[in-house]
């Protein structure tokens, strides 16, 4: 069964967006926009099969409200590992006991539509590219820097996949030999210098409170603040150097939390890269912050269900 190659057509579809705290139930129309939408715990530990019954009534409040006649499909972002060609959660780190658990079937049996699974960064790209600041770009390469930093490439309006359908791992790109070790097996990734968590991690040691009192503090010219977040540009500019030689992306988009006030930062960093590179096309490699916000990962779920545009 290959739930992920039905081409459906419709209308409105329902995005779904599940991550270890809350889920988002929304009706987006063709044009992307949000007709209607709810927002309930996900209580993962109650188990999966709960979940996806309130799910799936979720669903049909938003569809009541949004009185939508035709339903056109279902598509889920959720906070990764998952299985996209085979409708899994594999997420026993942030979704308690959600272990291979086949999120497609149950809804499609029950909503007699197509469903589509993916990963929440994918998803969450694939929603700047329909409705944001990706739109009209091909590829892009979507850094999303929060408590860690995911990465997603578009490319013809799909997403890249890797070996098994997997989403490769942006965020640990080895960007400093002597830096920090990592949980995904190696010193010195992009995630573990230039996360929040990182960021707040190092800022810790220097008698700082969290990642927000690091930059606070650096903007008032604090030597130690400075230095941490200087690593952090730095290991952001290094990365952007290896994205853009490997996909050279169109248009590089920052998203996450932390872009909501760093986005000059770190987008001076990207920029600083790409003027460099005397191998890439420089004029033609743009840096924009994200749009949506969270409604990124709601609006391309949705679009997964829609034909794809020419
Ligand atoms: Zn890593």
């Amino acid at each position: 069964m290959e739930p992920n190659a039905e081409r459906p057509a419709g209308t409105r579809a329902v995005g779904i967006d599940i991550g270890g705290t809350k889920m988002a139930v929304a009706v987006v129309d063709a044009a992307g926009n949000i007709v209607s939408r709810e927002t309930l715990p996900t209580q993962a530990e109650l188990g999966f099969p709960r979940a996806v019954a309130r799910l799936g009534d979720a669903v049909e409040r938003v569809l009541a409200d949004a009185r939508a006649s035709s339903l056109g499909g279902i598509g889920i972002g959720c906070a990764g590992p998952v299985d996209p060609l085979r409708g899994l959660i594999n997420n026993p780190y942030t979704l308690a006991g959600w272990d291979r658990c086949d999120i497609v079937t149950p809804l499609r049996a029950r909503f007699g539509v197509p469903v589509r699974l993916e990963n929440d960064a994918d998803a969450a790209a694939l929603g700047e590219c329909f409705r944001g600041a990706g739109r009209g770009y091909d590829p892009v390469v979507m850094l999303t820097f929060g408590t860690g930093i995911g990465g997603a490439v578009v490319l013809g309006g799909a997403v890249y996949r890797g070996v098994n359908g997997e989403h490769p791992e942006l965020g640990h790109v080895a960007v400093a030999a002597d830096g920090p070790h990592c949980y995904c097996g190696r010193p010195g990734c992009l995630e573990a210098i230039a996360s929040g968590t990182a960021i707040g991690e190092a800022g810790r040691a220097a008698g700082f409170e969290d990642a927000r009192g690091v930059f606070a503090a650096a903007q008032a010219g604090h030597a130690a603040a400075r230095r941490i977040v200087a690593r952090a540009v730095e290991a952001t500019a290094v990365a952007a150097w290896t994205f853009l030689h490997t996909f050279l992306p169109e248009r590089f988009l920052l998203g996450g939390g932390m872009m909501d006030e760093q986005f000059a930062l770190f987008s001076e960093a990207v920029n600083r890269s790409i003027a460099a590179a005397a191998m890439a096309p420089r004029s033609r490699v743009t840096v924009a912050r994200a749009e949506l916000g969270n409604d990124a990962g709601l609006v391309g779920a949705a679009s997964l269900v829609f034909p794809k545009r020419a």
